[in-house]
């Protein structure tokens, strides 16, 4: 009588092959029907997967060829007027990528998560109309190959919460118009067979909840689930608790509820009144985003203690949330040590996870056949290895790490900036860039053919040398006054860290879909934390050798390493990260003595890892802010550290910025003017500030009298003294024709505007 449910798949594929066959065809090297047959295939290997490890709920409408957000606003109709004369492929095309001629919509982060999803569009003149075919067909195409789905939807609530209106208004008024295409789209759905389940996935109730979108449940669900009697509505959420919405949803007449249990403890909360009202309970106890073996016995005494308030009958055990969001499978992993292995589960062994746990908890360990019986022993032995690993384990360092208190740099920012100023004798507007420079074709051979040992260390570092020798040459010619080395080194500012550090893993094929074709490969942390040497001290002294400007060192913070990385489950992330930035410290430390007399320590995900629930804002504010100091402890009154971020939305985190006591940040302006900068001069914030003066993101270059006017305008905010000029963000996408006449230009609209001064 078992009962598990996948609330979503990966759809990439296991050897990427989604993402292969799209970009062949935006190359224009293959057909749309290409694509499509790939798509077919891919959706016919996923749904067997998912029947062979014996799961009962399998969903269609998972798939995407893009998004499944823009799905959505296509299914609705949802079409902004610049894409109003194309259609199909290159319309859908268009609408996540752009045109020659159009500009693609905008695209940010789902929840708490690296995935991003496009944002829709709204404005007051669109009719919207239902377009249900890529339901109806996915559906049709399951059936046809003998497999029930239920079908996946994005909620209206949701929708319209993550979407943005032209006219900048309350996106919720658009609710009268779409849920009538919701019902349509039910009505449609109700023909397709005797009974439909359909999952609607609402994630935005575990966001603060506000009351507007609260005063929407009700009626949202209430209309919806009375559109046909053959429909089974199940609500999904996922990421944090949904408690609020939960207390309402138990009143409308929806047949299940999902709550995830492993990242909402809240939720237990609700078990009370979802078993008063009789309602199905999706529990989300196996983790759909994150790596780690799930520990079966565990989740059976969590499945337990749910089951002492809703009846077993009543529930069906789930991932947490999509496994969209965690790797496809071990099987490819050939050079990961095999004791790690075994301590990992990636979305296939989910499956198998889910579906032996299951059985677990619904027939009793009788009921088990022999090749279960293994499975479970397993995975008991693997847990338990796991926990007494040595390879987990540095008494040593955690030793180190609990002993180490905050350690408040010496003086106060004021006192240093001052004593900085007299070392380092740069002029007001100093110019800088944040890092990296172009990452060549030629650098990423040389570093590719390094790993795969096609080349000798000689000859790699004689590439590097030389990569950084023009970068030099360059910055010295083009007249910048605190230089970079480029990062020529590094292939990502995470993983570059990963692989010096011990405790940290690497898969081979971890792939986790990004945005459209694009994925990631995060690396993991699996033990304590510990440096055994220095990471960066050799090419950043290297490049310091080659120039009489200052060179500034450049790192990767804490914050920012574990924010992107797969993170061990069995200690908490503010331990995790105090490892890293003790680690870090000992690096700072390093270069310092190796006479590096700037320090910038990047944290481009400090502002993403933020909790979705306010009440646990104060808590990761308070061991990130902790860290990051911990990381620039070691940094003496005379060395400068630079902090950079990647945004400009500094309103709700200055508090916290100006906590860090970076003596000096860079963040992103470009694009959005100098208005979110005034919250650094309403404050009264004192130390410098960086804010980006073009935008790095287009290969456009800006002109000598754009760049006076943008810093003009930085002036009426904040005084010459606190000024940096530089860069938005690093450059190691663009390319060198478009970077040196950019930097050039920036030097000149400097020296022009201190002229006027
Ligand atoms: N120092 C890094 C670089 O320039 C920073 C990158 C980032 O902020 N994402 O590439
Ligand atoms: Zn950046």
């Amino acid at each position: 009588m078992s009962k598990n449910y996948i609330v979503g798949f990966p759809r990439i594929g296991e050897q990427r092959e989604l993402k292969r066959v799209l970009e062949e065809f935006w190359a224009k090297k293959c057909s749309f029907e290409n694509v499509q047959n790939v798509a077919s295939k891919l959706k016919k290997r996923h749904w067997e997967y998912q029947r062979d490890a014996g799961i009962d709920f399998i969903s269609s409408n998972d798939f995407s060829l893009y998004d499944n957000m823009l799905d959505t606003s296509l299914m609705l109709g949802a079409i902004p007027k610049r894409f109003a004369n194309l259609k199909n492929e290159e319309l859908y095309f268009a609408m996540a990528r752009g045109n020659a001629s159009t500009v693609a919509m905008e695209m940010t982060k789902w929840f708490n998560t690296n995935y991003h999803y496009i944002v829709p569009e709204l404005s007051k003149e669109d009719n919207y109309s239902l377009n249900a075919s890529k339901i109806v067909d996915e559906y049709n195409e399951a059936k046809s190959l003998g497999i029930k789905t239920k079908i996946n939807i994005i909620g209206p609530i949701t929708y319209l919460g993550l979407s943005k209106r032209a006219d900048g208004g309350d996106v919720y008024e658009f609710w009268g118009k779409i849920v009538p295409i919701y019902e349509e789209l039910l009505k449609t759905i109700s023909t397709l067979d005797d009974d439909v389940i359909v999952q609607i996935d609402e994630p935005i109730f575990v966001k603060e909840p506000d009351m507007k979108m609260l005063s929407l449940i009700k009626p949202t669900y209430d209309r919806l689930a009375a559109v046909s009697p053959n429909i089974k509505i199940a609500v999904v959420t996922y990421f944090e608790h949904s408690c609020e919405a939960t207390k309402i949803l138990v009143h409308t007449p929806i047949w299940a509820l999902g709550l995830d249990f492993l990242n909402g403890d809240e939720n237990l909360q609700s078990l009370e009144i979802i078993a008063k009202s009789d309602k199905k309970l999706i529990a989300g106890v196996v983790d759909g985003r994150n790596i780690w073996r799930c520990d079966i016995a565990k989740t059976i005494t969590l499945l337990e203690n749910i089951s002492k308030v809703v009846t077993k009958e009543n529930i069906l055990i789930s991932s947490s949330c999509s496994l969209l969001h965690s790797p496809f499978a071990l099987k490819y992993e050939e050079e990961m040590s095999s004791e790690i292995k075994e301590w990992l589960s990636f979305a296939l062994e989910k499956l198998d996870e889910i579906s032996l746990i299951s059985k677990l908890f619904f027939d009793g360990k009788s009921s088990l056949d022999e090749a279960q019986k293994e499975a479970l022993k397993s995975n008991e032995k693997a847990n338990e290895d796991r926990k007494n690993s040595p390879l987990i384990h540095d008494k040593a360092v955690q030793e180190r790490v609990k002993n180490r208190a905050l350690l408040q740099r010496e003086g106060d920012a004021k006192e240093r900036l001052k004593l900085q100023r007299e070392i380092l004798g740069y002029s007001d507007l100093v110019t800088t860039t944040i890092g990296s420079f172009p990452q060549t074709p030629e650098i990423r051979k040389a570093r590719s053919d390094f790993k795969g040992a096609f080349i000798s260390k000689d000859e790699y570092e004689k590439e590097i040398k030389k990569y950084i020798d023009e970068c030099v040459a360059f910055q010295e010619e083009c007249g910048l006054e605190i230089l970079v080395h480029g990062e020529p080194e590094r292939n990502d500012m995470v993983e570059y860290f990963g692989e010096q550090l011990k405790g940290y893993g690497f898969s081979q094929n971890g792939w986790v879909q990004s945005y459209g074709s694009r994925c990631v490969k995060p690396p993991f942390i699996y033990g304590d934390i510990s440096r055994p040497k220095s990471m960066t001290v050799e090419w950043i002294t290297y490049a310091q050798s080659k120039t009489k400007h200052i060179m500034k060192g450049m790192l990767t913070g804490p914050v920012t390493i574990l924010n992107w990385s797969f993170v061990r489950d069995d200690m908490p992330r503010g331990e995790v990260s105090k490892q890293i930035a003790v680690a870090l410290s000992d690096e700072i430390d390093d270069l310092q003595k190796a006479g590096i007399k700037i320090i910038q320590v990047d944290e481009a995900a400090f502002k993403e890892g933020y909790p979705l629930r306010s009440e646990k804002i104060k808590v990761y504010e308070a061991w990130a802010t902790r860290d990051f100091k911990i990381a620039v402890s070691s940094a003496k009154k005379e060395t400068q550290i630079h902090t950079h971020m990647c945004y400009s939305e500094f309103n709700d985190i200055i508090n916290t910025i100006e906590d860090m006591d970076a003596d000096v940040i860079s963040i992103e302006t470009a694009r959005s003017g100098n208005e979110l900068l005034k919250i650094f001069k309403k404050v009264g914030y004192t130390k410098e500030v960086g804010p980006g003066v073009y935008d790095i993101h287009s290969p456009r270059v800006p002109s000598v009298e754009e760049i006076v006017k943008q810093i003009e305008l930085l002036l009426e905010v904040l005084p010459k003294e606190q000024l940096w000029i530089n860069p938005d963000c690093g450059l190691k996408t663009r390319k060198w024709e478009e970077v040196k006449p950019s930097l050039k230009n920036m030097v000149e609209a400097v020296k022009i505007v201190r002229k006027k001064l």
